[in-house]
């Protein structure tokens, strides 16, 4: 796992693009803070358990510091700061006023009950409790924690704090000031930046074939928005495997019948057969669709993608090894920092009515975040196609830009 590595990668191709300076480098290199614990939570069988946990702040010049606590295993200080300095490219790109943090918990929450996953929530807020807060730090949900966490992290925050602070968090659950379309924000962006782009192809979606690797939150509601827009879902994901059907899956039904056995390979009859997990990435189909982990598309698989296009739903899927290859091959990688910033972008909004009490409606947020993702990738387009380079360096390059503006006119560098 060398995930900073990958970061700093991205970073200096973009660096050399837009011409900055040793020392500018250097303040994108380094996160402002990282905080490290020791969470110790009580066990149901009796005894006790401890868990590593971090948080990273790494640049607040735009704004607070915004990102998602992830509850995995693999959790460390490089994954959790490269995710934090992705998370301030991330808002950057998008043009909201928030800087970049990341929090991680190294814990397996699939063998944890629910009681012990909410102690485990109460104690990350315990430990890093004076760091985070409304004008400070906002957590969100990230890998395998959810709005229902997030309201416990809440709950935990406000009996420390003696007030009410909703804005302290994000992708809390609408009951106690959650925001409307929040849980389906990732892939309803995601999917907006890919409709701009098949625009600008004045390519016809319903002539599309697409393979989604993953069936969580993100996946699931990216899959349903492909078939809607008139594109057969070829290959569909989870962990346990992969579910083909040449003619086009009929997601509602995959879906129903993950929610029944617990996997898409349930639904295996019909003209569909199952493959291995992997089989996902290099199905034929014109856009692959990464919406689980990173490191998914590596120097070892990207030669066999047969997709023209990969929108990147996850953070870090492709590595720069696979960045290069595929960029030879002609393949266009839509990036992470665009592609699933209509997560934090509804985060944002929900921040919004956090601070002033508003209530938007469901349209409201949707017609604001595709206004702000068509925007971002318009912007991100015209810098790729003028400079002659990859939406990745483009947004890489943009973000850099409006950071180190933000850090000059704070006299910070
Ligand atoms: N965890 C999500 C991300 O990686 C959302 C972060 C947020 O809403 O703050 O973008």
């Amino acid at each position: 796992m060398a995930a900073f590595q990958y970061f700093k990668q991205n970073l200096y191709k973009s660096a050399q693009l837009i011409g900055l300076t040793e020392v500018e480098l250097k303040a994108f290199e380094t996160p402002d803070r990282v905080l490290r614990a020791n969470l110790t939570i009580p066990l149901d069988a009796g005894g006790t358990a401890t868990f590593p946990a971090y948080r990273v702040q790494f640049n607040n010049a735009r704004g607070p510091y915004k990102g998602g606590i992830r509850f995995h295993p693999g959790a460390d200080e490089d994954e959790v700061s490269a995710l934090a300095a992705m998370m301030a490219v991330k808002c950057a790109v998008v043009g909201i006023p928030l800087g970049g943090a990341k929090g991680g918990v190294a814990v397996d929450p699939k063998k944890l009950s629910q009681k012990e996953i909410h102690e485990l929530a109460r104690a990350y807020v315990r430990a890093f409790a004076e760091h985070l807060g409304p004008h400070i730090d906002i957590p969100a949900p990230d890998v395998y924690t959810t709005p229902e966490i997030m309201a416990v992290m809440l709950d935990e925050y406000e009996r420390i704090v003696g007030k009410s602070l909703p804005a302290m968090i994000t992708g809390k659950p609408l009951a106690v000031g959650g925001s409307a379309g929040r849980d389906t924000a990732t892939a309803d962006g995601a999917v907006a930046v890919l409709a701009a782009l098949l625009e600008d192809r004045s390519s016809d979606a319903s002539k599309l074939s697409a393979a989604v690797q993953g069936a969580g939150n993100a996946g699931a509601q990216a899959a349903r928005l492909l078939q809607t827009m008139g594109a057969k879902v070829v290959a569909f994901a989870d962990s346990k495997g992969t579910l083909v059907h040449e003619d086009g899956l009929d997601i509602g039904s995959v879906l129903a019948e993950k929610e029944r056995s617990g996997s898409v390979l349930a639904a295996a009859r019909d003209g569909a057969h199952s493959a291995g997990a992997d089989a996902v990435l290099t199905a034929a189909a014109d856009i692959l669709v990464p919406a689980a982990l990173e490191e998914q598309i590596t120097g070892a698989n990207a030669a066999s993608v047969k997709a023209h296009t990969i929108l990147e739903i996850a953070n870090g899927p492709v590595t720069p090894e696979a960045d290069d290859r595929l960029q030879e091959q002609g393949v266009t990688v839509i990036p992470d920092v665009l592609a699933n910033a209509g997560g934090v972008t509804v985060s944002y909004f929900e921040w919004v009515q956090g601070h002033t009490g508003e209530r938007w409606s469901h349209a409201d947020v949707e017609m604001k975040l595709q206004a702000t993702m068509r925007n971002a990738y318009r912007e991100v387009a015209d810098f790729a196609r003028e400079r002659g380079v990859t939406l990745r360096q483009a947004a890489y390059s943009l973000a850099l830009t409006r950071i180190s503006e933000a850090m000059k006119v704070r006299g910070r560098m």
